[in-house]
């Protein structure tokens, strides 16, 4: 497997001379700008250090994924979404799989964020397997969500399918790429270079090291505001609608600077095993959790299983507040 070496440069340092002196012959170089630094990335690395004056560090990576891991940068990486800074402590971003109700928006935007919720969640333009499915409100419902923002005052958060609805994302603070478009890689690069953070969902069937990897196609324009989102992959036991993988949540905790979210919704599938699949990702370490919530769970015309009431979701941010404080983390 090919190395990468990467170069964090001295403040100032101008990284052209250097990027000149190494992209010789077979060798690659990128030059990048991230959290404020000068990086610059060579590949294949030869496996010896390289003497320069501008440089403040340099390591070598030995992995798929290289601008998402902490070999780099040993911090945590904070996303500031709207105000929230995600990384800190649990945030929790609530609210329906998709927007299908145009009454009292703002009167259920209040009870949300009344319930503990940091983030507003609402899909508008939705992914469904059968194209006779409800295929969301698109600009209509991100114009309602855009008013459940107003209305608590709460950063919002929704699914984009296609770069051309760009524009019509004005006002949305969080864009989320979803299971389907995980490793849709020119999506994610036209998304990346909008500069908004990014939720970047897990791809149903991709290993740990391919949802990883998704984070650096996002870096990789100079995007650093990347949230990774494990949401439950496809295995042999249907159990579950997904099988939430923990085990990534806690790896990807370790490996990776960016923050963890989990959603425990879609993996659950039906209500019941949402609180106990969120404790189970937040004793994990997930920095955040995006948890599907209906004004009228049995009247939503997608998911409708899954999603909590509000009610449950005060008891889910109850729980979660105890969990920290008995795990102290
Ligand atoms: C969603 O969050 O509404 C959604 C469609 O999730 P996923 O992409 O994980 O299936
Ligand atoms: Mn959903």
């Amino acid at each position: 497997m090919v190395k990468y070496r990467v170069f964090v440069l001295k403040g100032d340092a101008d990284s052209s001379e250097l990027a000149e002196k190494l992209g010789k012959g077979n060798v690659s170089v990128k030059k990048l700008k991230l959290y404020s630094r000068n990086l610059l990335l060579a590949w294949p690395d030869s496996g010896k250090p390289v003497d320069h004056p501008g440089i403040e560090f340099q390591t070598s990576i030995d992995s798929e994924f290289i601008l998402s891991s902490r070999e780099w940068k040993r911090d945590d990486t904070i996303v500031d979404v709207g105000g929230v800074h995600v990384g800190r402590d649990v945030t929790i971003a609530a609210g329906p799989c998709s927007i299908d109700f145009t009454e009292n928006i703002e009167e259920f935007a209040s009870q949300l964020k009344k319930a503990g919720a940091h983030i507003i969640r609402g899909g508008a333009y939705k992914p469904r397997t059968s194209p006779f499915s409800f295929q969301g409100k698109g600009t209509e419902g991100l114009d309602i969500l855009k008013k459940m923002g107003e209305a608590s005052g709460l950063p919002v958060v929704s699914e984009i399918l296609d770069s051309d609805n760009l524009k019509d994302f004005n006002g949305v603070d969080l864009l989320q790429i979803g299971s389907r478009n995980a490793q849709n890689f020119q999506l994610l690069r036209k998304v990346a270079r909008d500069g908004r953070p990014i939720l970047l969902k897990r791809g149903m069937g991709n290993t740990y090291t391919e949802w990883m990897a998704t984070a650096d196609y996002v870096m990789s324009e100079g995007n650093g505001s990347v949230i990774l989102c494990e949401r439950g992959i496809r295995t042999f036991d249907n159990a579950t609608r997904f099988t939430l993988d923990i085990g990534s949540i806690a790896r990807g905790k370790n490996e990776s600077h960016l923050p963890i979210c989990a959603d425990p919704s879609h993996p659950a599938g039906t209500r019941e095993l949402v609180i106990p699949m969120t404790l189970s990702s937040v004793a994990a370490g997930a920095d955040m959790i995006l948890v599907e919530v209906h004004p009228n769970p049995d009247l939503a015309l997608s998911d409708g299983k899954q999603q909590i009431t509000v009610r449950d979701l005060a008891k889910l941010a109850e729980s979660v507040k105890s969990l920290r404080q008995a795990i102290r983390v």
